[in-house]
């Protein structure tokens, strides 16, 4: 079974209005996130989930298997009118 472990987020720049948040609370690494959608969601070393923040639209149908398929339900979505800004990564341990 996967250990929860450091988590690290990472936003890029793209005009979309999806936005992706991870519960870091609820994330138990089980990693199902990355096999649906493995271009948002990907695991780094044994112990860490990644997952673009913003990413490009053509994207959204695999997210959104993601987010139904996360165990224990710690994907969350939103649409917003700018997602394009840049801040530096997040890491959470
Ligand atoms: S599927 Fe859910 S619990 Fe598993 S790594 Fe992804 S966000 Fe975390």
């Amino acid at each position: 079974m996967a250990q929860r472990g450091t988590h690290q987020t990472r936003r890029r720049a793209a005009a979309t209005p999806l936005r992706v948040v991870v519960d870091l609370n609820r994330c138990q690494g089980y990693a199902q996130c990355c096999f649906m959608a493995p271009n948002v969601f990907w695991l780094h070393g044994e112990e860490a989930l990644w997952y673009d923040l913003a990413p490009d639209e053509t994207r959204r149908e695999q997210v959104l298997r993601a987010a139904a398929a996360c165990p224990v339900q710690a994907i969350f979505l939103e649409w917003t009118e700018d997602a394009s800004s840049d801040e530096a990564p997040e890491t959470h341990a």
